[in-house]
C-alpha cells in the first residue's frame, strides 16, 4: 500500500514539478493532475493484465506484476494451487469410488428425478442391454420394458425386490433379473440390479427333486399300504399271504435303497474332499466290488455273466476306501442289471499313457443312445426305465459315482455303442496314485458315442 502511495506521490511530484519548471504555478497543478491520471491509468493496465490471468487462472503462467500487484498475483496464484489439488483429489476419489462400483457383481444405475440415466455401471448394462454410454440420458422406462418393472417404478413401494426375465437370448447373458429401486436426495433413485438366474436354477432343481423323490415314494407306499389293508380286511390264504409279503418286503427295500442312496449323495455333498492320506491297492479295491458282482450276476441272471478281470497289481490310489468301493459297484452293478443273461462284463484298473489311471467296466448290453450320455448323470434320469425299476434301480447311482469321481479330482466317462455295448469309467489324476509296478497295460482302441460325464 505505501509502495502505492510513494508511487502516486512520485507520478504527481515529477509531473508538477515538469508543469512548474517548464511554465507556471498553475501549470504545476495541472501537472499533478495530469500525473494522477497517468497513474491511475497505469495501475489501470496491471488490474486488467491481472484480471486477465485470473480469468484462465493458469497456474503455470507468471506474468510479471510488482508491488500490491504481485501479492494478489501470489496470493490467488496459493488459493487457486490450493483448488486445484482440492478438486484432483475429489476428482481421484470419485473416480476410486466409480471404479469400486464398476467391479461390483451387482448391477448399479443412478436415476434423476424424472426417471433418466445418470450413470450405469458395466454390470447392470450387461443384464439389461443397455449401451452404459449412449443410454446416459434415456428414460429408464423406455429402456426396461417389463410390464412388472413399469408398475414397480411408477409406484410407490419400493420396499421389495421385484424379478424381470433379462434380455438373454445368450447364454452369458442372465435370464432372471432381481431389480431393487433405493429412492434418495431430491427424487433420486438408485437402482440395483442382480443375476439370479442360478438362485432360480436352484430354486427350480430343488423342486424337481422333492418331486421326483416323492414319486419314487408314492408308487412302493401305495403297493404297501394296499396290502396292508388287505390283509387287514380280507382273510387270504397261506400261499397269498406269503406272496403278498414278499411283494411288500421288496417295496420297502426299494424305498431303502432310496433312502440310502439319497444320504451318501447328501453325504457326498456335505463333506469335504477325501485328502491325499490313505492309499488302498487297486487290487484291494477290486475284489470285494468283483465278489459282490458275481454274487448279484447269479441271483438275477440266468445263466449268469461271464465276468472278466483285467487288471494288473500296478499301483495304489489315494482316497477314501468307501466311496471308491460305492462307486466301483454302482458301475459293476449297472453292467450286471442292464446286460441280458450269459452277456459279458470285463472289469479293472489301467494305467493311461498320461499318467491317469482308469478303473472301467465294459459290457456287452444294449448300449445307451448318443443323445442320453449327457444326462445319465442327472438325478432319477433313466434311459430304461422298466428295467431299472425291475432290479431295483433308483436313479442316483450314476450322480454318486460321478461325485465321488469328481471328489478325487477325477471324471467319470462313459463310451457306448448302441447294441454292442457300454464302458463306463472312472479316471483319477496322477496324484492319486502311486506306481507299483510301471509296465502298465494299454486300452482298447473305440469307436461309437462317448461322453465325459464329469
Ligand atoms: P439306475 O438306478 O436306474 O440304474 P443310474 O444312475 O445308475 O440309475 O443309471 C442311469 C440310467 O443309465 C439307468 O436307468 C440306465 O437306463 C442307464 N444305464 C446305466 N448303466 C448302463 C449300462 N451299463 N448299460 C445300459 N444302460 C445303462
Amino acid at each position: 500500500m505505501t509502495q502505492r502511495l510513494i508511487e502516486l506521490l512520485l507520478f504527481v511530484v515529477l509531473t508538477s514539478v515538469w508543469g512548474l519548471v517548464h511554465a507556471s504555478a498553475g501549470w504545476a497543478v495541472a501537472g499533478a493532475l495530469a500525473g494522477s491520471v497517468l497513474w491511475s491509468m497505469l495501475d489501470g493496465l496491471r488490474a486488467r493484465r491481472f484480471l486477465k490471468w485470473l480469468n484462465t487462472a493458469d497456474t503455470s503462467q507468471s506474468p510479471r506484476f510488482s508491488g500490491l500487484w504481485a501479492e494478489l498475483f501470489a496470493r490467488s496464484r496459493k488459493v487457486i494451487k490450493n483448488q486445484e489439488s482440492k478438486t484432483q483429489d475429489s476428482n481421484a476419489r470419485l473416480e476410486n469410488f466409480l471404479a469400486a462400483i464398476q467391479s461390483s457383481p451387482n448391477g448399479v444405475i443412478l436415476l434423476d428425478a424424472e426417471g433418466r440415466i445418470e450413470w450405469v455401471n458395466l454390470t447392470a448394462a450387461h443384464q439389461l442391454g443397455f449401451d452404459p454410454q449412449k443410454d446416459v440420458g434415456q428414460y429408464i422406462q423406455n429402456l426396461v420394458r417389463s410390464p412388472v418393472f413399469k408398475n414397480y417404478f411408477l409406484g410407490s413401494d419400493f420396499n421389495t425386490e421385484i424379478q424381470i426375465g433379462g434380455i438373454g437370448a445368450r447364454p452369458s447373458v442372465p435370464s432372471k433379473i432381481s431389480v431393487q429401486i433405493h429412492p434418495y436426495g431430491q427424487k433420486r433413485k438408485l437402482m440395483l440390479t442382480r443375476d439370479v438366474t442360478a438362485v432360480e436354477l436352484a430354486d427350480t432343481m430343488r423342486r424337481d427333486f422333492v418331486a421326483n423323490v416323492s414319486h419314487e415314494i408314492r408308487t412302493p407306499l401305495t403297493v404297501l399300504s394296499g396290502f396292508v389293508e388287505t390283509l387287514q380286511n380280507i382273510p387270504v390264504k397261506e400261499a397269498d399271504r406269503n406272496l403278498y409279503l414278499g411283494m411288500m418286503s421288496q417295496q420297502a427295500q426299494r424305498m431303502q435303497m432310496l433312502v440310502s442312496d439319497l444320504l451318501t449323495l447328501s453325504r457326498l455333498e456335505g463333506s469335504p474332499a477325501p485328502g491325499q492320506g490313505d492309499w488302498i491297492s487297486s487290487e484291494d479295491l477290486l475284489s470285494p466290488a468283483l465278489e459282490e458282482t458275481r454274487a448279484l450276476s447269479s441271483v438275477i441272471a440266468q445263466p449268469p455273466h461271464e465276468i472278466t478281470p483285467v487288471s494288473e497289481l500296478a499301483f495304489s490310489i489315494s482316497g477314501n476306501k468307501s466311496e471308491l468301493h460305492s462307486a466301483m459297484s454302482n458301475l459293476l452293478s449297472n453292467a450286471v442289471r442292464y446286460t441280458p443273461a450269459g452277456g459279458r462284463i470285463r472289469t479293472g484298473w489301467l494305467l493311461r499313457p498320461d499318467g491317469w489311471a482308469e478303473f472301467f467296466v465294459e459290457d456287452s448290453g444294449p448300449g445307451i443312445a448318443a443323445e442320453h450320455l449327457p444326462r445319465l448323470t442327472e438325478r432319477f434320469y433313466r434311459v430304461d426305465r422298466s428295467r431299472s425299476r425291475e432290479t431295483g434301480g433308483t436313479g442316483l447311482g450314476l450322480a454318486i459315482v460321478k461325485h465321488v469321481a469328481q471328489r478325487h479330482g477325477g471324471q467319470l466317462n462313459v463310451k457306448s455303442i448302441v447294441g454292442q455295448g457300454s464302458t463306463f469309467s472312472i479316471a483319477l489324476p496322477p496324484s492319486r496314485i502311486q506306481l507299483i509296478n510301471p509296465t502298465p497295460p494299454t486300452l482298447p482302441a473305440f469307436s461309437g458315442s462317448e461322453q465325459d460325464l464329469a
